[in-house]
């Protein structure tokens, strides 16, 4: 028997510190949690993927009264990105929140567990990391991969 460690590298970041083109897809994941339908939890998402053919695909949640029926912000990018262009790789998401007062929240909110083995498939899709950005109002974490994010992740794939 021996101890073993799982290290995630993330990298912590200030909106002005990030690259221009991470920075547009920031605006982007904020500006999706406009569209977001949450009047169940008022707490509103909106996440942004870039794709390698250039394009950038945005989702937000979409809430139900049947609670099970709704679909967090990360899922519903990633399947109208893979729905709109099957070929298409994900080079990055970026994730953005606000809280039920509207307000943008502090600290970077991470996927659930279901939107984390959704995007790990896309991941293996693309056949390379795909970069992860958690947005918060006062700063950001920038993680290189979505397996970082799942660690122990199922999959047939390996
Ligand atoms: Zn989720």
């Amino acid at each position: 028997m021996k101890d073993t460690e799982i290290i995630i590298p993330v990298k912590v970041a200030a909106y002005e510190e990030l690259e221009a083109s991470d920075r547009r897809l920031v605006d982007l994941a904020r500006e999706a949690t406009h569209r977001s339908y949450a009047p169940y939890s008022r707490f509103r998402v909106g996440a942004a993927i870039l794709l390698d053919n250039g394009e950038t695909i945005t989702g937000a949640n979409q809430e139900n009264v049947a609670y099970p029926s709704g679909t967090c912000a990360e899922r519903t990018a990633c399947y109208y990105a893979h729905a709109t262009y099957p070929e298409a790789k994900f080079v990055t998401i970026a994730v953005a929140a606000r809280d039920t007062d509207g307000k943008e929240v502090a600290q970077p909110i991470a996927p659930c567990g279901a939107c984390r083995q959704a995007l790990l498939e896309y991941e293996t899709l693309a056949g390379h990391d795909v970069r992860v950005i958690l947005t918060g109002a006062k700063e950001m974490f920038i993680l290189p991969s979505v397996k970082s994010l799942l660690p122990f992740a199922f999959t047939e794939f390996d």
